[in-house]
């Protein structure tokens, strides 16, 4: 017998209905791509996206078919992605930062027929033009622009499509797992590969990582999202934004320290959302510009692992609480989050940064497991001990790439993440590293995060921190320190080994440190360890085998 209760789609469109319902009133606040201000209101963001969404049918454009945006983090873009999505088409968000033969890549590979853009990427626009033919129509989010009108004649204005068009639109009704966004994984090796969600899992996600022990999201927030639309929707945070009825602050192109702090200063930002790089800036601008931070209650770091240096900063100096999180373009994104349980709130609050600083445990709708490295199927105990290969598998979990017919799962179903990992018996859990990042020195394994955290420990001297293996005559493999000193900083090569000696066994210790003065970041703001892998591998090569 069946359960007899209503049943509704669970769809994106759904999420700004009730936005535009129940918060119709509250602030979307976005910096433009000129730097000037809009103050809108979900309201209005939504009558704009039904608005677009009726541009999209004039133009043509059929359910499923691919709507590509280059764009920062701003009102118009928000309108547009609901417009699409909720218009039965698909969004793929595109980063700006990949190598151009990348974005011709991708926008072929999804067979794009629109693309929407800021004006910062008219030049990339321009330049990728002749290689991308399906391309129907180039759309620039902004009212009327001669410059852009001069570089590329057939280009639109969003601010003129929309004009013409009112906002009577009804957002159409279909399947739930229906394809809703799409977002290419920022690999580094090969062609990109794409995630392609759905509007259930897009839908369910959201409402996870409200949850209080994920973001713990309400009506009552201010949010900023810093991580970009492009890198897994901002973490799916405009979407769970609308569902709970928050206050939106996008930041547009002003990623930089100081134009974030006078953001949370101006607009009382509650909870903002990041890389570790950007809190990296944004720390360093609060003490420059004397700023409290006084509204942040709490900042989401995720994309590369926090150092404990960060949690502590911002807790002991801002009264902010981290959360830690972990997660994939895979896994969209949400895969786990740092929050304590009831009984850990008796512990010291050193042992509390501890439970803090894992990535954290899994909320409803994805599980978590640990395989065998090499075996690839055993699982291993979840004892937060022995490491191995994660896996994972969830209502928000890839099961296979786009265009692929293959599943991209083992045979029993899970998606083998990469990373290598502990977990606890409450699921916390602990990334030891990348499968390919991990050094193996004489047949042992070294995690290069944990050494990199034990460098950024020197928060007031050290910036940036990436271990990498280097080749070694005897050891196949040792670690090596890559760092970037803060400018006025004089620490020694000595004084960092030195400080290793009580925190990790003595063969772990790296061999070497290399100051530099920058560390290659990829499109999302991680270290590219493969170029400096490719730059440092033979730094040892002409050592003593000892
Ligand atoms: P991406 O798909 O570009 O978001 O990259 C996902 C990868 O980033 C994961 O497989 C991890 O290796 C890494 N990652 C994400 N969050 C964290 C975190 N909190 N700590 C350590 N690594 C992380």
């Amino acid at each position: 017998m069946q359960g007899r209760m209503m049943f509704q789609p669970l769809l994106i469109s759904s999420l700004i209905e009730h936005a535009a319902q129940y918060h119709g009133d509250t602030a979307v606040i976005s910096k433009n791509t000129d730097l000037t201000m809009t103050h809108t209101t979900w309201l209005q963001i939504s009558d704009n996206a039904k608005r677009f969404a009726q541009a999209l049918n004039q133009m043509g454009i059929q359910a499923q078919d691919c709507v590509a945006t280059i764009a920062w983090n701003n009102h118009r873009h928000l309108e547009a992605w609901y417009a699409i999505s909720g218009n039965e088409m698909i969004c793929h968000t595109i980063n700006p930062r990949l190598f151009p033969e990348q974005l011709i890549f991708i926008i072929n590979d999804a067979k794009d027929r629109v693309i929407l853009f800021d004006k910062t990427f008219l030049p990339l626009i321009v330049a990728v033009k002749a290689h991308i033919p399906l391309v129907e129509h180039f759309i620039c989010l902004s009212a009327h622009d001669a410059d852009v009108a001069q570089a590329l004649p057939e280009v639109k204005f969003y601010d003129a499509l929309i004009a013409e068009q009112n906002a009577d639109f009804v957002w159409p009704i279909f399947d739930e797992t229906t394809a809703s966004s799409l977002c290419y994984t920022s690999g580094t090796t090969g062609n990109p590969k794409g995630a392609l969600y759905s509007h259930r899992s897009t839908t369910l996600h959201s409402m996870a990582i409200a949850l209080p022990d994920s973001m713990g999201l309400s009506a009552k927030d201010v949010m900023m999202p810093v991580v970009p639309m492009f890198h897994v929707n901002a973490w799916g945070t405009p979407y769970a934004a609308a569902m709970v009825g928050s206050t939106l602050v996008l930041p547009g192109p002003g990623l930089d320290g100081t134009s974030l702090v006078n953001l949370i200063d101006q607009y009382q930002v509650s909870i903002a959302l990041g890389v570790p790089t950007i809190w990296q800036g944004l720390l360093t601008a609060a003490k420059k510009l004397g700023s409290q931070l006084s509204s942040m209650k709490r900042n989401v770091v995720g994309g590369s692992a926090c150092p404990a240096s960060m949690i502590n900063t911002f807790k002991d100096v801002y009264d902010c609480d981290t959360i830690h999180a972990w997660g994939m373009t895979e896994t969209s994104p949400l895969g786990t989050a740092a929050q304590l349980k009831a009984k850990h709130l008796q512990l010291s609050d050193a042992e509390q940064v501890k439970v803090r600083l894992s990535q954290g445990r899994p909320p409803f709708g994805v599980s978590l497991r640990l395989c065998d490295q090499e075996q690839g199927t055993d699982t291993i105990k979840a004892d937060g001990e022995q490491t191995g290969n994660l896996q994972i598998k969830g209502h928000w979990i890839i099961d296979a790439y786009f265009g692929k017919d293959q599943s991209a799962l083992t045979s029993d179903g899970w998606f083998d993440t990469g990373d290598i990992a502990t977990l606890d018996a409450d699921g916390y859990l602990r990334i030891s590293d990348r499968a390919k990042d991990l050094i193996k020195s004489g047949g042992e394994w070294i995690s290069s995060v944990e050494l990199e955290n034990i460098a950024l420990d020197f928060n007031h001297d050290i910036s940036m921190a990436a271990v990498i293996a280097a080749k070694h005559p005897k050891w196949d493999e040792r670690p090596v320190l890559i760092a970037v000193r803060h400018p006025e900083s004089q620490l020694t090569e000595i004084e960092i080994l030195k400080y290793y000696a009580d925190k990790v066994a003595k063969w772990q210790i790296p061999d070497k440190v290399i100051f530099v003065e920058s560390i290659p970041l990829n499109g999302t703001g991680k270290m590219l360890k493969k170029e400096l892998r490719e730059q440092f591998e033979n730094v040892l090569m002409n050592e003593p085998s000892s």
